[in-house]
């Protein structure tokens, strides 16, 4: 068990003794979100107090954690020139220029994690991105709608969202869901939001979330992980509906030039009413479509959707 190598885009790389699954978490792909760097780094501090802790402790496969946007999170902004999270998609001509500061920051990414792929026996690709958002009031993953993937989420015991990736493009999802990456292993996605920007907990919520993903994968032991942190998942999920569909998602312009308004006070998983008024924009008032809860309400200037509604969710028992 080591960790194989650090710098600025590389939080820690660890491989266990035994081969495993190799799992990719990212943090701060949103240059305004530095929880989930801080999970990451705090994680790969108690990996290495661990063998002195605790003698037995043994790790399967190979964890590679990277800071996302390094400019952004320089700048404390969540992008510089483009959203990285709306561009990952195939690279297309290496010899092209890179045009904007996401174009370098997502190639960096993906180099990194190509050479992991290649050089991990790894039985699964596991890709875990942290974000947290700028309304309050809930935590929640989203995932593919195949099983194994809403099963992994659910295994995390937090709130799942279902159908996201046909409301978003460009996502660290969609790429490592569309067989990108050279090894013919099965690839799952996790997105964890983990609370607001800026509360502390989001940072605790977030290192939960990764070490309960590394229990759910077989990569830690459960007899060697404190339940201090499934416990803190299952309190902040308590009150949240535990598996909800998208229905709307309402796109703006990325330039701000429809001038899109949030109305104050919304919470992420409030229950709304259709035609309750949600925000403003230059065209008029903007009401609910339909019933449901609200979703990631954005109080911020950046950003390229002003809210999303979901609705519950259950599968037929067949599943
Ligand atoms: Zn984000």
């Amino acid at each position: 068990m080591e960790n194989i190598a650090e710098s600025e885009r590389i939080i820690g790389h660890y491989r266990g003794k035994e081969n495993g699954p190799l799992v990719v978490a990212i943090g701060g792909i949103h240059g305004n979100e530095p929880a989930g760097v801080r999970a990451l780094e705090r994680l790969f501090e108690l990996l290495e107090d661990e063998p002195r802790l605790n003698p037995g402790f043994n790790f399967k496969g190979e964890l590679l954690a990277l800071r996302g946007n390094l400019a952004a999170l320089a700048a404390g902004k969540r992008f510089i020139d483009i959203d990285l999270n709306r561009i990952w998609r195939q690279l297309g001509d290496e010899s092209q220029p890179a045009t904007t500061s996401e174009d370098l920051e997502l190639r960096e990414l993906i180099a990194a994690i190509e050479i992991a792929v290649e050089e991990a026996p790894l039985s699964e690709l596991v890709l875990l991105d942290l974000h947290t958002t700028t309304a309050v009031g809930g935590i929640f993953a989203i995932t593919g709608d195949d099983a194994p993937s809403l099963s992994l989420a659910a295994e995390m015991s937090v709130p799942v969202i279902k159908g996201m990736l046909s409301g978003l493009q460009g996502t660290t999802l969609h790429y490592f869901r569309s067989d990108h990456f050279s090894t013919d292993r099965s690839v799952r996605a996790v997105s964890f939001e983990s609370g607001h920007h800026d509360d502390p907990a989001s940072i605790d919520l977030a290192l939960a979330a990764t070490i309960n993903l590394l229990r759910a994968l077989g990569c830690v032991r459960e007899e060697d992980v404190s339940t201090y942190h499934d416990e803190l998942l299952r309190e902040s999920a308590a009150s949240l509906p535990r598996l909800t569909e998208l229905v709307y998602v309402h796109h703006i312009a990325h330039d701000g030039s429809d001038g899109f308004r949030m109305a104050p006070g919304f919470r992420n998983f409030q229950p709304i009413a259709k035609g309750e008024l949600l925000g403003r924009d230059k065209g008029g008032n903007i009401v609910a479509p339909a019933a449901g809860y609200l979703l990631m309400p954005l109080y911020q200037q950046q950003g390229d959707e002003g809210f999303f509604i979901v609705q519950d969710f259950s599968f037929p028992s067949a599943f």
